[in-house]
């Protein structure tokens, strides 16, 4: 048989971790590497962070899981911790980022059903937007990598193009739920939503009763500098899919909704078997303990700062390679001039110089470290992207 055992979906590399501490990974041969990727923005403490791996090892010792057709005092204190940080007044617990966004989907959809407004099913989304790999989430966006061969597809959704506010607000008909969107698109290419477009939106949603639908898998959770990062634009969503960070490397996601956008949510609407259990909220109350200690926001804030300000300065010292650092906090991009292609000389980061980044559209490399990372840690990566980048040849030069 030629297939693997492991469904050949990812264009794996050579890399072999077996070990994490902190911003390095191990591989199984004892190669070192700066992780600069965090498993895509979700070791947000950084490998084997202790109260994380003491909370997981207390609670799995104590209950690992039982089902939700009983009492959870776990989930009542992580939801309740999560309603009193932010704009929401419910909290779902999924197992991934895409069950999050599939749960904003349905209580959008729902919610304009409880209203007597069935036909109002459609959301705009936006090209380049990535929300993962289920049916619905793919639905939402219009990449023909992700949706060649898996049709037919999910109803419903329609494309404008990211940051373009008024071909938003062209597709407003009487058929609109809300809009789906990553304030910061991650895959896409860390692309920042404007505060204009996004605060636009918002008053869309406000003007015609529509749901405005965040999805923070990637952006959010202290990345930026902010628990959340339309905090820093200055408005709230009425649902909002979060996951990644949220349990620093365990399986969890939430979809969070005010008490109004939840109100079609009701018994029988919605569940998972796994979401939401003893263990994965003990992973959860020990993330957001960490990120509750003074001073750890700010110091996700002043790294990226600091790593942004390095990146800028190495810039003009390799300008044929590098055009401009892009992002926000640390979730930082860094886009490559052609002929340099972002996949490849992530590839050369990696296999010479044993620094990993993760590549995404529009030719960016993302930087997306563990949130824990200090001075040291930049001043690695940057000297060794400043190494690589004067050696490196570029298919033109072949
Ligand atoms: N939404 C965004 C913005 C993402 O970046 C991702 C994953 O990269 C997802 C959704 C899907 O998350 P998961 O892979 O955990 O299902």
């Amino acid at each position: 048989m030629a297939i693997t055992p492991l469904m050949p979906v990812y264009p794996r590399c050579g890399v072999r971790p077996v070990r994490g501490e902190g911003c390095y990974l191990y591989g199984e041969d004892g190669t070192q590497y700066l992780d600069m990727a965090a498993g895509i923005a979700v070791n947000a403490l950084g490998h084997a962070h202790p109260k994380l791996v003491e909370a997981i090892a207390r609670q799995a010792a104590t209950l690992m899981h039982v089902s939700n057709l009983y009492g959870s005092p776990q989930g009542e204190r992580l939801a309740q911790r999560l309603v009193d940080l932010t704009f929401a007044d419910t909290v779902f617990f999924t197992n991934s980022g895409v069950e999050a966004v599939e749960c904003a989907i349905k209580t959008a959809r729902r919610f304009h059903h409880a209203e007597g407004n069935p036909q109002r099913n459609t959301l705009i989304c936006f090209n380049q937007a990535f929300h993962g790999r289920t049916l619905g989430a793919i639905s939402a966006t219009n990449q023909a990598k992700m949706r060649d061969g898996f049709e037919p597809l999910l109803p419903g959704f329609v494309y404008a193009p990211f940051n373009d506010l008024d071909a938003a607000l062209a597709l407003v008909d009487d058929r609109t739920a809300g809009f789906l969107v990553e304030p910061i698109q991650g895959e896409g290419g860390v692309s920042v939503g404007t505060d204009a477009f996004l605060q636009g939106l918002r008053a869309a949603c406000d003007a015609h009763g529509l749901m405005l639908v965040f999805d923070e898998v990637q952006c959010g959770y202290g990345r930026t500098g902010t628990m959340f990062y339309h905090e820093q634009v200055g408005i709230v969503p009425d649902i909002m899919a979060v996951a990644k960070g949220i349990g620093g490397g365990f399986p969890l996601g939430a979809c969070l909704a005010t008490e109004q956008a939840a109100r079609g949510m009701v018994v029988g609407t919605h569940g998972s078997t796994y979401g939401g259990n003893p263990l994965a909220m003990a992973a959860g109350e020990a993330v957001l303990d960490v990120m509750g200690e003074p001073g750890f926001l700010a110091h996700v804030g002043a790294m990226g700062e600091r790593l942004r300000a390095s990146l800028e300065q190495m810039i003009p010292n390799h300008d044929h390679l590098f055009q401009e650092v892009r992002g926000k906090g640390l979730m930082l991009g860094l886009k490559l001039k052609p002929p340099v292609e972002a996949r490849a000389f992530v590839g050369f980061l990696r296999d010479e110089y044993r620094l990993l980044t993760v590549s995404a559209g529009e030719n960016v490399v993302r930087i997306l470290p563990p949130l824990v990372i200090d001075e040291h840690h930049i001043a690695e990566c940057v000297e060794t992207l400043s190494a690589a980048a004067r050696v490196y040849v570029t298919p033109s030069d072949d």
